[in-house]
């Protein structure tokens, strides 16, 4: 697939609307308007790659809107370096951002069928992180502790185990709620057993599914 002066031109209108909705991070809106997200469109949708909205991925799964994955890389404020994990692998396109940003990623998804196509495609587009099939839901204690983690899909309640394995000074961000409606949480490791939760909006994303989210 090309990337064309076209949708050079639709990915600097597509960083207007996520600015003007009040994003300020300049690396995150540098990185939305660097990744070309028509490569992750099939050809019958291609055309609404550059719309501020979620869209069908398979698997019952969703590439998330432009606006949610710039709200949540700018509450991680990731430092180049950072170690982080990331829940719900998906289409990639976080995980990219997330790189562009100078993280280490590690991200793990739950449906085998989009593990593989995603682990596949990302590295042909040339970008690598380290993806995983699995449950994400209780973390990946085996790389753990991590700098930040997030979570891309909306989770019934914070699980304990992730808050385990972050750093101190680490944070997590993750949409908690029911099945209709989210409210996106930062929290903030201070202490080996204390936290600090800051509270956002409300967001709408498929479940977290798994040990310790929708599906027990
Ligand atoms: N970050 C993705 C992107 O940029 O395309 C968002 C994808 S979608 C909103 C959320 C993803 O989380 C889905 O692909 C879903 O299969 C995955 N997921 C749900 N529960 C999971 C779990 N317990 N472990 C890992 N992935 C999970």
């Amino acid at each position: 697939m090309q990337d064309s002066y076209r949708h050079k031109g639709m990915r600097r209108q597509l960083v207007k609307v996520v600015q003007g909705k009040g994003i300020k991070d300049e690396r995150v809106l540098a990185a939305i308007g660097k990744i070309p997200r028509h490569f992750f469109f099939e050809n019958a949708l291609v055309e609404h790659a550059y719309e501020d909205k979620a869209f069908p991925i398979g698997a019952g799964q969703t590439i998330s809107q432009p606006y949610t994955v710039a709200f949540q890389t700018e509450l991680l404020q990731l430092k180049p370096g950072d170690k982080v994990f990331e829940i719900g692998t998906g289409s990639g396109y976080q995980s990219i951002v997330l790189l562009e940003l100078g993280a280490e990623v590690f991200t793990i998804e739950y449906q085998k069928e989009l593990y593989e196509r995603t682990s596949h495609f990302l590295p042909q587009m040339g970008y690598k992180p380290n993806f995983y099939y699995g449950d994400g839901s209780q973390g990946m204690p085996r790389f753990a502790p991590y700098d930040k983690i997030i979570v891309t899909a909306g989770a019934p309640t914070v699980p304990d185990a992730l808050i385990d394995q972050l750093k101190v000074g680490g944070i997590l961000v993750i949409p908690v709620g029911d099945a209709k409606t989210q409210q996106m949480l930062r929290i903030t490791k201070t202490a080996e057993n204390k936290v600090r939760t800051e509270t956002f909006t409300n967001f709408k994303f498929v479940p977290l599914l798994g040990a310790d989210g929708w599906r027990k």
